[in-house]
């Protein structure tokens, strides 16, 4: 355990961090960022990284952006808190929830908000019974979510959440949550199988556990366009097309979890766009305030809202709600958040860099350790594989993927490793020039693997 009075020692003697091997960060320490700049981070060190994943997959317009922090102090200074509760409002959140709401691409009715992803996908699961309750259909409770899904860490959300991580140990998923078929073309497709013939496989197979089931105890289903921290997977093509149909030939509801891909992503505004999905309630969250401050969003459409209100009627107070729905100071941000996307064309921008982005990122797919390159807009991952022919993985135990990024992080390079593929997913407002220096540096890490795996003879 790291002793002393240095920052790194007493992280370690006080600090639980997420998503971090609580074991091994007793020697190792934290890595300290202490300021931003642009699409750079600095350590207390001194030294830069280029943030290859905009944080956590959410600060779309940098790390520096004086327009946002401007707006913090504005309304600090007006109003530092107000809840919405029992009817109160105030003008922030009031005129984020119509902007919201303009911006939906599907016929959306109302916004509510809460503060991160997790609670903006348990507060979908609780609409989703609510409004079967509503309508007089209480046995459809059931939602049916995908293997390697990513919804959150909250009780209900986790349980969305289709990895193993995330339920091992936890007691998870809880009961009336389904996981079917994960729409990875590359890893579950059969062979010679074309997208489309996969896509239908999948979405009988989903139609099956419907049945199987019985359509009359199934709420909804949710899905990310392009699952995030599942691997950066991109749907295989028809796939939601297919599911769809299936979806509404069983009264289903349809959940689309933007949280990664809102807010021009992958290079429309929603990929709800990008993939021909029509949700009827939709959950963002990271890039609606840039990250700049906590703030999630559910849009639902009509027929949802009529649940809610109808159940109202029946039974008073809609009982759900957080202290911090719709805080004014996280409202403020993320209206300026979303007016500094059109005043600035960001979408026009992201859709200018996003064939070099592509280019450079498939420019590794001939790399002998590159199993697979996948990616859409500013969104990307490349596949590290043992054996690029069988598309054999490397052991988990040999740890690749930790390995290339932190030979990434030796370079200046913050990137995410899920198993052994390496995700990017940089702020929005990156230059050409920098999408260069970032798969520059990845070009060296990746060597530096590539020298490390001959040596060490992990294949
Ligand atoms: N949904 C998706 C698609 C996500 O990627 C995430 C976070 N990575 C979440 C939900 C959960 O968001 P949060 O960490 O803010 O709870």
């Amino acid at each position: 355990m790291l002793q002393g009075n240095s920052l790194a020692a007493r992280d370690v003697a006080s600090f639980i961090h997420p998503y971090t091997n609580l074991a091994t960060h007793l020697d190792k320490g934290p890595l300290v960022i202490e300021r931003g700049q642009g699409v750079f981070v600095y350590d207390d060190t001194g030294r830069d990284y280029l943030e290859g994943m905009a944080g956590l997959w959410c600060a779309s317009l940098g790390f520096s952006e004086p327009e946002l922090v401007e707006a913090a102090i504005r309304q600090m200074r007006a109003l530092p808190f107000y809840h919405t509760f029992t009817g109160k409002g105030h003008e922030p959140s009031i005129l984020l929830a119509e902007k919201l709401k303009a911006m939906m691409p599907f016929p959306a009715s109302k916004v509510f908000f809460a503060n991160s992803g997790s609670e903006a996908n348990d507060t979908q699961v609780k609409l989703a019974w609510y409004v079967m309750n509503a309508r007089g259909e209480p046995r459809r409770k059931k939602i049916i979510s995908r293997n390697k899904a990513y919804h959150g860490v909250t009780v209900a959300a986790a349980s969305l959440t289709g990895l193993p991580n995330n339920h091992r140990d936890f007691d998870l998923p809880i009961a009336n949550i389904l996981h079917t078929d994960c729409p990875h073309h590359y890893r579950f497709a059969e062979a010679g199988e074309t997208e489309e013939a996969f896509a239908s496989r999948l979405a009988d197979s989903l139609e099956a556990m419907i049945l199987r089931e019985g359509p009359e105890t199934i709420a909804a289903f949710i899905a990310e366009p392009v699952m995030g921290a599942g691997g950066v997977l991109t749907p295989p093509a028809t796939y939601f097309e297919k599911v769809q149909k299936v979806l509404s030939k069983y009264g289903i509801l349809l959940i689309d979890d933007e949280v990664i891909c809102g807010f021009g992503r992958t290079a429309n505004m929603f990929a709800a766009e990008t993939y021909g999905i029509t949700p009827n309630s939709m959950s963002v969250a990271k890039a609606l305030s840039s990250a700049y401050m906590p703030i999630s969003a559910v849009v639902v459409d009509q027929q949802m809202f009529d649940g809610m209100v109808e159940e109202s009627r029946k039974i008073g107070t809609f009982g759900h709600g957080y202290t911090y729905s719709g805080h004014p100071v996280a409202a403020a941000v993320a209206l300026r958040t979303l007016e500094l996307y059109e005043e600035r064309n960001i979408l026009g921008h992201v859709r200018d860099v996003t064939p070099h982005f592509q280019k450079r990122l498939r420019g590794f797919a001939d790399h002998p350790l590159v199993g697979e390159v996948r990616g859409v807009g500013l969104l990307g991952a490349i596949e590290l594989v043992a054996d690029k022919k069988s598309k054999r993985s490397f052991a988990p135990d040999k740890g690749v993927g930790t390995a290339a990024v932190a030979r990434a992080l030796d370079h200046g390079l913050i990137v995410r490793g899920i198993a052994d593929s390496i995700a990017f997913c940089p702020p929005l407002i990156i230059t050409q020039a920098e999408i260069d220096l970032m798969f520059d540096r990845f070009a060296m890490a990746l060597s530096d693997i590539e020298a490390w795996v001959a040596k060490g003879n992990l294949r």
